[in-house]
């Protein structure tokens, strides 16, 4: 069962999708989310790879308002 998600916002359905970050580089990721304040190093961002979720964004076909969950 496909999971389907009502805008809160105007109540029409919420098609799926993901935010890319596209950075640079021609390869482009799915964002993530991290807990806590980023972590600066010389190597960039600490990232706890078991912490990290990926974000799933969900946009509205009606409204076009955004809402993301990381599960
Ligand atoms: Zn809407």
């Amino acid at each position: 069962m496909a999971s389907s998600k009502t805008c809160p916002k105007c109540g029409r359905r919420m098609e799926e999708g993901f935010t890319i970050d596209a950075g640079d580089h021609s390869v482009q990721n799915a964002s993530f989310w991290h807990p806590g304040k980023p972590d600066k190093r010389w190597y960039g961002l600490k990232i706890d790879k078991k912490q990290k979720r990926k974000i799933e964004t969900y946009r509205c076909t009606s409204c076009h308002y955004l809402e993301s969950y990381a599960p």
